[in-house]
């Protein structure tokens, strides 16, 4: 039985009895699980001997045109999946008891959260990180579990965690994808016949690249242009940026070098925002 904490008060009874020498294991999400989330929630279990979900739909994370107010909240499919997939507990807040009226304080991670996703939606990894560090604070886990699917925000909490000294051990799991390269999100649902079937084409401009890479071009002004010209292929696509940045720190670089580089791009799909990213390794 995955029991269903609905409030903080619940969660810190629950937290209390939690005994010495048992490892917690965290998934935060923000709910309309899929088998991305599921395959973190299997990583958690490996990982620790409890483990325990949160979906908090976060409005601190989302901008004034995005799409808090549509984003999909299938609570009791979504119950069902982390019984069968045999987790501990649930933390399912409401947006009153994590945010009290009056809360003024906010987390701000001042670096790796500049460029990409930062630059485009101004105020979002301030959101992540405030919800992040509540949750963490709230959940007391020895290890929480996040998605490469969104590697901006897994570097942004492993800088927090290391700058303010937050006791907790963060994993990354992998990119789960459809059979077509399509990146799992909760906000594919939202995508029309015509943009599901040009979506893949983010992954195939990631691939395009690694290979380009891979045949001798560490340009990253070219590499860009490449995966752009991918991206192309399709009218309905709207590139919102498609970058080479430093894997760790996420800076610019000019050319990928010993550390390899993350390639990550976001694009519109009709009203839909859709990101993905890929690793190249170092040389050698
Ligand atoms: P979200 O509910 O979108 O906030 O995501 C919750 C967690 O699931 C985050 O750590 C995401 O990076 C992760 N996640 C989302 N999609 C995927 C995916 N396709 N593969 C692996 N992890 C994912």
């Amino acid at each position: 039985m995955t029991l269903v904490l609905r409030d903080k008060a619940s969660l810190r009874a629950w937290r209390a009895k939690v005994t010495e020498g048992t490892r917690l294991g965290f998934v935060p999400t923000m709910g309309a699980l899929h088998e991305g989330h599921m395959s973190l929630m299997a990583r958690a279990r490996e990982a620790a001997d409890l483990v325990i979900a949160s979906i908090f739909v976060n409005p601190l994370q989302f901008g004034p045109n995005e799409d808090l107010s549509r984003y999909p909240r299938p609570i009791e499919a979504d119950i069902d999946k982390l019984e069968a997939a045999g987790v501990d507990a649930l933390f399912l807040p409401s947006v009153e008891d994590m945010y009290p009226q009056g809360a003024s304080t906010l987390v701000e991670e001042t670096l790796v959260s500049g460029p990409l996703c930062g630059a485009v939606r101004p105020g979002h990894f301030r959101g992540v990180t405030t919800v992040v560090l509540k949750l963490f604070n709230l959940v007391q886990p020895h290890v929480a579990v996040f998605g490469q699917k969104d590697a901006q925000q897994c570097a942004v909490i492993e800088r927090m965690v290391r700058d303010l000294d937050v006791p907790v051990e963060i994993l990354r799991g992998p990119i789960v994808r459809e059979a077509d390269g399509l990146a799992l999100s909760s906000r594919n649902v939202y995508l029309s016949a015509e943009d599901r079937a040009a979506a893949p084409l983010l992954h195939k401009s990631l691939e395009a690249v690694a290979e380009a890479y891979a045949a001798g071009e560490h340009d990253t002004e070219k590499l860009a242009q490449i995966g752009l010209s991918v991206l192309a292929r399709s009218e309905r696509i709207k590139a919102q940026y498609w970058e080479v940045r430093d894997p760790e720190s996420l800076g610019a670089i000019a050319t990928v070098g010993m550390r390899g580089a993350l390639l990550a791009v976001a694009a519109y799909l009709g009203t839909t925002r859709l990101i993905d990213n890929l690793v190249i390794g170092p040389e050698g």
